[in-house]
């Protein structure tokens, strides 16, 4: 990991980011409207970020020739998604300042690996068995029942996890997961769920963001709200302490996010952690005076971390391909036109070809110049989109 804090890299240099997703996109735009460049290495040749990058390497994330011309390219290098290959990170980490480091991803990439971090940072989790063999599988507490296998690698959106309430369910589940290593969580009652962004610099000094609030549906992150009243004082101090622990037990340098779930009784229960922007931030964008991936510049190229002020209630409305079919089998796109009569309304799509059920295809934030009328507005957003 780079420990020494260097001269920043400023802007006129070149920055590379692993992945060419919607958060790579957006870490992209931010870096360009600075006046960086910008190398995405992504083997989708429409990728999100690909398609507004000055330059796409279109190349498999383990392409040692790709990766060498990535690192000759560029002055550091970010990732945009937790499943870059920690070994690619490495090898570029032998040539150029990369944030996150491969150390801290692979331990996201790996949920066993994810809660032990968590449990060494004092941070409680859900109560939970590593399920790698029959004998472990076996040997599971009926306490942990029902609950929620989920594979220890390479899960998201709520894909790799099936509930079980029995033990006959649980054993076929694990085989419907091909006998992968899992981890199986107690189902825990939810009053709520909210994440924290925090952004750790070179030197170790971390800012942050306001707690979000988020609606998950069928596992996958629906809306996101934030404004003060949202989450108890109380609750926001130990989430955004939990946080920081998580990243300083890391020596974290980057934008992470941790998600939390709130119990019925307010207490604050870990979920998992993103080495990288996340969804529930994408509201930074347009009611922060920062967002979250002008901190990921920043934190990437040594410029100074301003502590982030949010200036407007916002409500993050994901817009997912569900949307484009809302009768039959043919695309449609969705209002646009009446969405953006809306006062506030912030469209971002992230320019994919092709609407698919599930697939993340953009986001509509709505600000307000009250929560009152920020809720309105998004009521009548949710209306249109049907
Ligand atoms: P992903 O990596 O796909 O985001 P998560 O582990 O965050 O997977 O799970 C997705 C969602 O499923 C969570 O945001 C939450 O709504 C629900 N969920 C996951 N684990 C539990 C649990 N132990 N108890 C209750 N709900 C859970
Ligand atoms: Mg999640």
């Amino acid at each position: 990991p780079v420990t020494s804090v260097g001269a920043p890299i400023l802007p006129g240099a070149t920055l590379g980011v692993m992945g060419g997703g919607q958060l790579g996109r957006m870490f992209v735009q931010a870096a360009q409207s600075m006046g960086y460049f910008t190398v995405v290495l992504d083997p989708d040749a429409s990728s999100p970020a690909g398609l507004v990058s000055h330059y796409h390497l279109l190349a498999d994330y383990l392409d040692a020739a790709a990766l060498a011309q990535l690192a000759q390219r560029c002055d550091a290098i970010t990732t945009e998604f937790e499943n870059v290959p920690a070994p690619a990170l490495r090898q570029l980490a032998a040539q150029r300042r990369v944030s996150p480091d491969a150390d801290a991803v692979a331990i996201a990439q790996d949920r066993a690996r994810e809660k032990a971090h968590f449990v060494a940072c004092g941070v409680p989790c859900a109560p939970h068995a590593v399920i790698e063999t029959a004998a472990q599988l076996a040997a599971v507490s009926e306490a942990l029942l029902p609950g929620i296998l989920k594979t220890a690698r390479l899960g998201y959106d709520g894909k790799g996890q099936i509930r079980v309430t029995t033990r006959a369910e649980l054993a076929a589940a694990w085989a419907e997961l091909g006998n992968a290593p899992c981890v199986l969580e107690k189902m825990l009652a939810l009053k709520a769920e909210c994440s924290v962004i925090v952004a750790r610099g070179l030197d170790g000094a971390m800012v942050h963001f306001p707690v979000q609030r988020n609606l998950h549906q069928g596992g996958i992150l629906a809306v996101t709200e934030v404004y003060e009243e949202n989450v108890s004082p109380a609750l926001a101090r130990s989430a955004v302490e939990a946080t920081e622990s998580i990243a300083n037990g890391l020596q974290y340098v980057g934008v992470m996010c941790v998600e939390f779930f709130v119990l019925q009784d307010d207490s604050l229960v870990v979920n998992e952690m993103a080495p990288r922007p996340h969804n529930s931030g994408h509201y930074t964008i347009d009611a922060c005076d920062l967002s979250q991936f002008d901190l990921q510049l920043r934190t990437l190229t040594g410029l100074p971390l301003v502590a982030p002020r949010q200036h407007s209630p916002a409500i993050m409305l994901n817009l997912l391909g569900d949307l484009w079919f809302p009768s039959g089998d043919e695309a449609v796109a969705p209002p646009w036109r009446e969405l953006l009569a809306l006062p506030g309304a912030h469209l971002h799509l992230y320019g994919k070809q092709q609407a698919r059920r599930g697939r993340k295809m953009g986001h509509l934030t709505i600000t307000g110049a009250s929560v009152a009328q920020a809720r309105a507005t998004a009521q009548q957003a949710a209306r249109q989109l049907g």
